[in-house]
């Protein structure tokens, strides 16, 4: 990732006063990326929250789990989330003094006012969500490799054989790989 996409104390982006914006173009290394990541993280420290969005757009190499080929897969998002600023998660007290309470329903993430906020980790956690829980190179897939251009033939060798003509079998089959 660009060396710019590094953290930053939340006290700087208070200080700061409006929105802090990172463009985005490069490697992240916990993704099987095929192009760089694109696009643009911002963060606007709201006081009680740190409001962040963004806009990513990446494609990831991926392996079939049927097939076990590889395939390519485009991942594409515009997140955006609140992110409550306190040693906790908020009361539903403070969620109303914030003003921000109809956003910050199905809230969760919390940071330390004092910590800092890592723009690249938060792109990383945007795209890996993306990421499909199997892996399917799609339509034309042409199924498990052992099953592949291999007709199926009745295997005979197993086939239950009459004790009594097993020793012939034995002695047939001898002859047949010398
Ligand atoms: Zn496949």
């Amino acid at each position: 990732m660009t060396e710019a996409l590094e953290p930053v104390p939340l006290q700087e982006l208070r200080a700061l006063g409006t929105a802090k914006v990172w463009e985005v173009e490069g490697e992240l290394d916990e993704l099987p990326l095929l192009t760089p990541v694109r696009g643009h993280v911002s963060a606007e420290h709201r006081g009680n929250v740190l409001a962040v969005e963004g806009k990513l757009n990446t494609i990831v190499t991926l392996c079939c789990d049927r097939c076990l080929n590889q395939f390519n897969q485009k991942l594409s998002c515009t997140p955006s989330e609140l992110i409550w600023l306190g040693d906790e998660q908020p009361t539903a007290d403070e969620l109303e003094l914030s003003g921000e309470v109809a956003e910050m329903e199905g809230l969760v993430d919390v940071l330390d006012p004092r910590g800092q906020f890592d723009p690249q980790q938060w792109a990383f956690e945007q795209l890996n969500l993306l990421l499909p829980a199997v892996n399917h190179c799609g339509d034309h897939c042409p199924g498990p490799p052992g099953l592949q251009q291999q007709p199926v033939i009745p295997d005979t060798k197993t086939k239950l054989v009459d004790p009594r003509w097993q020793a012939l079998q034995q002695l047939q089959q001898q002859i047949d790989q010398p």
